[in-house]
């Protein structure tokens, strides 16, 4: 039996999931929701990535940024390894994409604020 916490809406119920030769068994869900991300926790775990990219040019040395949709978990260090390489010029609005279909992930990269030019 494994406790996992369903992130797919605000309530954040605590399931029970017990794997089982037919499938998987999920108590605490308070909708299917929770059946289908304690399936896709066992299976493939995706995460949406924040983090920041260095900004030259810019009125701040970093600008914050996300992925445009889940992304495997297992690809997390490698995207961000990736993101460290990476120097966007200012400025920088917020919804502008950093770089499209980034590690070939079927996401983009996408800033969440904006950073004027010096
Ligand atoms: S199981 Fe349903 S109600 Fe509970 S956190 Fe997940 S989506 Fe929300």
């Amino acid at each position: 039996m494994e406790r996992i916490k369903c992130v797919r809406c605000p309530l954040g119920c605590m399931l029970k999931v017990k794997v089982t030769k037919d499938g998987i068994e999920v108590e605490g869900n308070r909708c299917p929701r929770g059946e289908e991300f304690a399936l896709q926790e066992i299976e493939n775990p995706m995460r949406i990535l924040t983090t920041s990219v260095r900004v030259s040019g810019g009125v701040l040395p970093l600008v914050s940024v996300k992925t445009s949709g889940a992304v495997p978990r297992d690809k997390i260090k490698e995207l961000m390894d990736h993101i460290k390489s990476l120097e966007v010029e200012a400025p920088v609005k917020i919804g502008d994409v950093i770089e499209k279909n980034v590690l070939n992930l079927g996401v983009d990269l996408v800033a969440t604020r904006d950073c004027d030019e010096k």
